[in-house]
C-alpha cells in the first residue's frame, strides 16, 4: 500500500520539517504488519512529496500474531480479514512512522504547526466498500475535494469487473496534523461496511483521536462504526474475545452517535461529585471496570484510599496499567482487587462510601440480591451511591428496537418507578435512607438517560 503526501506551500521542504524525515533519506520503521519505507520522491521549493510505502508481511503477520494466541486462531483471523487488515496496517503505519507529525510536536519548528498548506494525497490503491458516495460522505464535510477511480479487479482480464479498490486523490487546504488525523481514522473506515454494536469507551478513545472535527462530522455514527468494528476485527487474542462480553461495557452505537456522546463522563463526574459531597475520605468503586471513576477519584485528595473492585481481571489490568504513574507516588492509596460482589469480602470492611456505576444491571434476580446483602448489611457503607440507564429514556434511540436493551449483558433496565421501588425497599431493609437524581438532560415524560440513588446510613 502506498500513500503519497505532496504540497506546493513555500518553502515546501517544510514538510519534511514537521515529518521529522529527512529528505535526502529512506528511512524505515517497523509496524505491526510490517515494513513501512518513508521517502520523498520529488523535493523542489516548489513542490515536495513524503511517500509512505507499507510492505505488507503476510508471513511475519500470522507468525507475530501466533504468538500470542496460538496459530489456527491467528490464520484463520488474518485469512478473513485480509482486505481492511491492509488499510488498517496503513493507518497503523502512519501513526508510527509520523507519530510527532499526528500529535502536534515539531520540536524544531514549532511555528510550522499552525500553518495550513496545500495539500494534495494521493492513495493509489485504496479498497472502499461504499464506492464514491462514501469518500464523498467522509471527506466533502471536512472540505477535501475528491477524485477517485475504481481499478479493475485485472487489467488484463476486463471482463473480470470491477474492483473495489480505488485510486484517490484528496486535495485540501489544512495543517499536517489535522490532515493526518483524517487519514488515520478514514482510511481504514473507507474499508469497512455494517454497523456493529461497540462500546462506550471505545468510542471515548476514538473522540480522543478524532478530537473536534469528529465530534462535528455528519456521519460520524457511520465513521465510529466502521472504525472501531476494524479494530474489532484486529483483536486477535482469543481470549481477550471471549471475555469481552464479560468485561466492557457496551452500549448502543445509537447512544454512542448521538450527542450524548459523551454522556458517560458526565455520568461519572457526577458520581464524582455526590463521593465528594458526602465527606467520605476512604471510599470504592465497586464494578470499576478499566478505572476510569478511579482515575477522577484519585485527583481529589479528599480521598485518601480509594479501592477498585471488579470481576474481570482484564478490566483490572487494564485500569492498572491506566492509573500506573499516578500509583508510583502513592502506593497504598489505591487498590485494585479482583472479586465478586456476590460474596461477602472483607476488603470492603470500613469504607466511608462505595459507588456502584452501570454495575447493577449486568447481575440478574438472585445475584442482584446476593450483592444487596454484601454491600448494604456486611460491608456497610456511610452512603452508597448506585447508576443505572433509566430504560425509558430508550425511545430516544434510533436504533433501539422496542423492549430491547442498550447492551446484551444487561439483564434489565429499569424504569424510574422500578428503579425507585427496587431503592425504597432496600433502603428501608437495610436502615438507609435514600435519594434520587438524574444525570444527563431531563426529557418531559422520560427522565434522562441515567439514574442514581443516593443511600445513607441512618442506623
Ligand atoms: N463502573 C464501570 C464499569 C461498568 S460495566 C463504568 O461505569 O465504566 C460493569 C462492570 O461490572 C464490569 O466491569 C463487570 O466486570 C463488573 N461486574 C459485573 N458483575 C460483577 C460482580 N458480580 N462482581 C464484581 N464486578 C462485576
Amino acid at each position: 500500500m502506498l500513500l503519497t503526501i505532496t504540497t506546493t506551500h513555500n518553502p515546501a521542504s517544510d514538510l519534511s520539517f514537521l515529518l521529522h524525515k529527512h529528505p535526502g533519506r529512506t528511512q524505515q520503521v517497523e509496524t505491526s504488519g510490517g515494513v513501512a519505507h518513508i521517502f520523498y520522491p520529488e523535493v523542489s521549493d516548489a513542490r515536495c512529496t513524503a511517500a509512505l510505502l507499507l510492505d505488507i508481511d503476510p508471513v511475519g503477520l500470522v507468525r507475530r500474531d501466533g504468538g500470542s494466541s496460538g496459530n489456527d486462531f491467528a490464520l484463520q483471523q488474518y485469512v478473513n480479514d485480509r482486505p481492511y487488515v491492509a488499510s488498517s496496517f496503513m493507518s497503523a503505519a502512519i501513526a508510527k512512522a509520523f507519530s510527532s507529525a499526528l500529535n502536534g510536536s515539531c520540536k524544531t519548528r514549532p511555528e510550522l504547526l499552525s500553518v495550513q498548506m496545500p495539500f494534495e494525497v494521493r492513495l493509489p490503491v485504496l479498497p472502499v466498500r461504499g464506492g464514491l458516495p462514501l469518500l464523498e460522505q467522509l471527506f466533502a464535510p471536512l472540505g477535501y475535494s475528491i477524485k477517485a477511480q475504481r481499478l479493475q479487479l485485472d487489467e488484463q482480464f476486463p471482463d473480470w469487473g470491477e474492483s473495489r479498490y480505488f485510486d484517490v486523490t484528496l486535495r485540501h487546504t489544512l495543517t499536517l496534523q489535522t490532515l493526518l488525523s483524517h487519514l488515520y481514522i478514514l482510511i481504514p473506515v473507507c474499508d469497512n461496511d455494517k454497523h456493529y454494536w461497540i462500546g462506550k469507551h471505545e468510542v471515548d478513545k476514538l473522540m480522543e483521536k478524532g478530537g473536534a472535527w469528529l465530534d462535528k462530522h455528519p456521519a460520524r455514527e457511520v465513521i465510529a462504526s466502521r472504525y472501531l468494528k476494524n479494530q474489532k476485527g484486529l483483536i486477535s487474542d482469543a481470549l481477550q474475545l471471549l471475555l469481552q462480553d464479560e468485561t466492557a461495557e457496551v452500549e448502543a452505537i445509537a447512544e454512542a452517535a448521538t450527542p450524548k456522546l459523551r454522556a458517560h463522563d458526565e455520568r461519572l463526574l457526577q458520581v464524582k461529585n455526590e463521593l465528594l459531597a458526602t465527606g467520605a475520605k476512604r471510599i470504592g468503586d465497586l464494578g470499576c471496570g478499566e478505572g476510569k471513576l478511579l482515575k477522577l477519584l484519585m485527583a481529589e485528595t479528599q480521598f485518601v484510599f480509594i479501592l477498585g473492585m471488579d470481576v474481570s481481571y482484564r478490566s483490572l489490568e487494564i485500569a492498572q496499567r491506566k492509573l500506573k504513574p499516578d500509583r508510583q507516588h502513592h502506593p497504598d492509596r489505591v487498590q485494585l482487587v479482583q472479586g465478586a460482589l456476590t460474596y461477602r469480602d472483607s476488603r470492603l470492611a470500613g469504607l466511608d462510601a462505595v459507588a456502584l456505576v452501570e454495575v447493577i444491571e449486568h447481575l440478574d434476580e438472585p445475584r442482584l440480591s446476593a450483592l444487596e446483602k454484601v454491600v448494604f448489611a456486611y460491608a456497610r457503607p456511610g452512603h452508597v451511591i448506585v447508576t443505572t440507564p433509566n430504560a425509558e429514556y430508550n425511545v430516544l434511540f434510533e436504533t433501539l428496537s422496542e423492549g430491547t436493551m442498550r447492551h446484551s449483558d444487561h439483564r434489565f433496565e429499569w424504569t424510574r418507578a422500578q428503579f425507585q421501588a427496587w431503592g425504597n425497599a432496600l433502603a428501608a431493609t437495610y436502615g438507609y435512607t435514600v435519594s434520587y437524581k438524574s444525570i444527563g438532560e431531563e426529557k418531559e415524560n422520560i427522565g434522562a438517560l441515567t439514574q442514581m440513588a443516593i443511600f445513607k446510613r441512618s442506623t
